[in-house]
């Protein structure tokens, strides 16, 4: 001990001369274990607790007891992105909070950091995941000069579809999904051919071989840029399955169940999410879902599909464009979670183009009658109060009833990370930090949180400026436009009305409203009288604009623009006051005057 007061005068007295990072820097490095602390914080008094029983001696600063605590700090929240205390370092290796090095100690991972045995992390940054936020988290980091792996595998689904490199949005998501919508979207249009003077042939078919043949190799070409951009940004990368064994080490599988370890600094955990299967006889033996449809090696035929949300509708919408018998099974509503009146009107409008629903069914197994490509199978279901039979013999059954985070068998008990008991996200705070001090998470994993491709690349993006850049921007999960690509595509952004009048009730809310019909499509009636506008604003802050809602073509296009007004708080007047152009959708929203409350008509029979 007389040695260590030695030590603390020299120390002390070469302190008094240093301040800011500097100061913060000298102190880490120069004791093997430093406890940034508050003499009234009971998990500061935990860690020295725990350093005292291992007879570690330790320096602690308290930050409570300078006039420059606040000031250092928040350089310590800049260099380690933990403004808590205790903030911990051994040999100048940031560990954490209280739960880190209690974590830490329990794997043994705290007696190596202390006999200096601990191996020297080989990455500032590991991800786990290459999908869209894991990507866009790699290259920031890459870009601000770190060294980072990114490790990335896909477990086959049960039918044994299997991808490459770039996650769900770009596999089995997001662009298969749009290029679907889009070759839906073309029949219509040349069926439509002869009312612009085109000659079109009457027997117009579609090659569901040929569509799949072009989507693949679309996608095998992005596969291999993605790759490419990893090597050319530096970026490490692993194919293999990716599981904890501490809080800075995992343990790496390959195809051919090579074994491997990496160790890093900080990880983000980029998992993502895949299919739910809901346990009745059948389903996997029978049933397809997002991950098998757009690589199907046969055209699906009669198809069912289970689920009334996103990829339920999406994938109906563009089946029954190709002209094949779809049926929808709705267990409650359409849409969960999105405008009601605006669900109702895509489910009205996809009825108009043949595709069927069956409301209040959900089913309860699948039977394989013939086997063939496609197989001729028999569905199970029941419907309604009286849980009446239903039976539907089909040739493809699709699953679209959400999406499990793929948290399991990746070691996150062993470490300590929390997850929603209920559905096995991630529980991160505002920076995206799990529980456990160096691990992030980002993406659809995260609880909570909107599963959108721009929403995982945004938060990836800036977790890692924060990280390395020292940029502190959190991610804004406020106002985050998206679409439902069904034939006529569905925009949104902010509050759907039942949840406007939830959150400031009705009297403080006025909706306004219109449908309106596309000047392209004026030659062949095409869907005539069915797209629709509606904005609601909030009347107690001079009818600030809270949501916009749109049913129409190219509705994603549209929202993209609007969102921005959304963000920035525009209000109904500066809506009035923006010029519109014409002659396009879009400029509808510019001249709203009538109020839902007015009850006045707003049906368009002509242009
Ligand atoms: P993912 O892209 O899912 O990537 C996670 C990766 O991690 C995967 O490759 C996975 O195999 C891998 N992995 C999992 N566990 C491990 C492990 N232990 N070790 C190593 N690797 C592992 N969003 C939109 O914005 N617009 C759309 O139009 C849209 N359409 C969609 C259509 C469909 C059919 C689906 C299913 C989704 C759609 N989405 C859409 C959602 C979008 O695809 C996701 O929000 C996005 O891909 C999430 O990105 P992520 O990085 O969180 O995870
Ligand atoms: P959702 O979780 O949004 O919807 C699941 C649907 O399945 C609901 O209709 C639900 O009904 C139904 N369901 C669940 N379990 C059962 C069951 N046992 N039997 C019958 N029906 C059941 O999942 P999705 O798979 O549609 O989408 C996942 C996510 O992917 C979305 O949240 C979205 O963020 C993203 N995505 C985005 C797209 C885009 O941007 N265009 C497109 C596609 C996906 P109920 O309402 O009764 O619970």
């Amino acid at each position: 001990m007389k040695i260590f007061s030695v030590l603390f005068k020299q120390i002390t007295t070469t302190m008094e001369k240093l301040s800011g990072e500097s100061l913060v820097d000298y102190i880490i490095n120069s004791n093997k274990v430093t406890i940034f602390s508050k003499t009234t914080c009971p998990f500061c008094k935990q860690v020295k607790s725990l350093m005292e029983s291992l007879s570690e001696p330790y320096f602690a600063f308290e930050l409570d007891q300078t006039q420059d605590g606040p000031a250092l700090q928040n350089i310590l929240a800049e260099k380690t992105q933990q403004r808590t205390v205790p903030n911990v370092f051994i040999r100048g290796m940031h560990v954490g909070g209280c739960s880190d090095v209690l974590t830490a100690y329990r794997t043994g991972a705290l007696r190596e950091m202390l006999d200096g045995t601990y191996e020297k992390c080989e990455y500032d940054l590991v991800v786990i995941g290459g999908g869209s936020g894991g990507i866009a988290a790699a290259k920031e980091a890459a870009a601000l000069g770190r060294k980072v792996a990114v490790c990335d595998f896909v477990k086959p689904s049960p039918m044994g579809t299997t991808w490459g490199l770039g996650g769900t949005c770009v596999n089995v998501g997001c662009i298969p999904k749009k290029l679907m919508h889009r070759a839906a979207l073309l029949g219509h249009d040349i069926k439509e051919g002869p009312a612009f003077g085109w000659r079109v042939s009457t027997d117009i078919t579609h090659d569901w071989g040929k569509l799949v043949e072009e989507v693949q190799n679309y996608i095998k070409s992005l596969n291999f840029n993605y790759r490419k951009e990893l090597r050319t940004n530096k970026i490490t990368y692993h194919n293999a399955y990716a599981e904890f064994e501490d809080a800075h080490r995992i343990k790496m599988r390959n195809i051919k169940n090579e074994v491997s370890t990496l160790t890093a600094q900080n990880f983000v955990i980029a998992v993502g999410g895949r299919p739910h299967y809901p346990n009745i006889p059948g389903v996997k033996e029978y049933a397809i879902t997002s991950d098998d449809v757009f690589s199907l090696n046969y055209n699906p035929g009669k198809t069912v599909i289970v689920g009334a949300s996103y990829i339920a509708l999406e994938c109906a919408g563009f089946l029954a464009g190709f002209g094949l018998d779809v049926t929808v099974l709705v267990r409650s509503i359409l849409l969960r979670g999105f405008d009601q009146q605006m669900a109702e009107m895509i489910g009205s409008h996809m009825e108009s183009q043949g595709v069927k629903f069956i409301r209040g069914c959900v089913p309860t197994g699948i039977e394989k009658i013939e086997d063939g490509a496609p197989p001729v199978l028999k569905v199970h279901a029941v419907k309604g109060e009286k849980q009446e039979s239903v039976e539907i013999v089909c040739n493809t059954v699709l699953f679209a009833t959400g999406r499990n985070a793929c948290t399991s068998n990746m070691g996150l008990d062993k470490i300590g990370i929390a997850l929603n008991k209920s559905n096995g996200k991630i529980l991160v705070d505002e920076y995206e930090r799990t529980s456990v001090n160096n691990i992030f998470a980002i993406g659809d994993v995260i609880d909570g949180k909107p599963e959108l491709t721009p929403v995982a690349i945004q938060a990836g993006k800036l977790l890692s400026k924060r990280l390395f850049s020292g940029e502190m921007t959190k991610m804004d999960y406020t106002f985050v436009p998206t679409t439902v690509f069904t034939p006529l595509e569905y925009g949104c952004v902010g509050f759907s009305e039942e949840h406007a009048i939830d959150e400031y009730d009705k009297e403080n809310i006025e909706v306004y409203h219109t449908h309106f019909n596309a000047v392209e499509n004026a030659l062949s009636n095409r869907d005539e009288g069915k797209p629709y506008i509606k904005i609601i604003c909030l009347k107690s802050d001079e009818n600030r604009i809270i949501g916009f809602h749109i049913l129409g073509p190219n509705a994603g296009e549209i929202t993209q623009g609007f969102g921005l007004g959304l963000k920035l708080g525009a209000k109904l007047k500066d809506l009035h006051n923006l010029v519109g152009i014409h002659p396009t959708c879009a400029e509808v929203a510019t001249t709203l005057s009538i109020t839902k409350s007015s009850g006045k008509s707003v049906d368009k029979t002509s242009c």
